[in-house]
């Protein structure tokens, strides 16, 4: 498909196509990677957030004062959370790639649900304008060059 020539509003069309399939079906294989990543999640932690002194830290370590996103600054009532870039109920074999997360604040979190990353880079494009440069450079390339192949 030759995407050089199409208007922004083609693009965006075709994002939504592509962004609503659900293209990936799962195997027995992926169901069990996933149950072992998901039992992984709650070693050491408190079963309810999974969060473990390990996760706060790496949280600590990759987060600024303010959410990337929404440009708020972090306080306690919406505090970091991780999110995965490439939702886990698309991918659940990513779930615990490090590459695969970041930290937003929670409402950001909750607005992105389960949104592709391409769906949400048009979501931000459109609702954070200002964040929209910034936020390339989180782009998960990597992974989505892994999938394709
Ligand atoms: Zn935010």
């Amino acid at each position: 498909m030759n995407l050089e020539n199409k208007t922004l509003k083609e693009l965006f069309d075709l994002v939504d196509k592509i962004g609503k399939k659900r293209y990936n079906r799962l195997t027995e294989q992926d169901f069990s990677n996933y149950k072992q990543y998901d039992h992984w999640r709650y070693i050491n932690s408190n079963f309810g957030t999974g969060s473990t002194q390990e996760s706060k830290d790496w949280v600590t370590d990759h987060s600024d004062s303010h959410c990337p996103i929404c440009n708020i600054r972090y306080h306690k009532d919406n505090g970091r959370t991780i999110d995965h870039k490439l939702p886990r109920s698309k991918y659940p074999w990513l779930s615990m790639e490090f590459k695969n997360l970041w930290v937003i604040c929670r409402d950001c979190n909750q607005e992105k649900g389960e949104m592709d990353w391409y769906e949400y880079e048009r979501y931000i494009f459109i609702r954070y304008p200002k964040s929209y440069s910034d936020l390339r450079i989180y782009r998960p390339i990597q992974l989505i060059q892994l999938k394709k192949s």
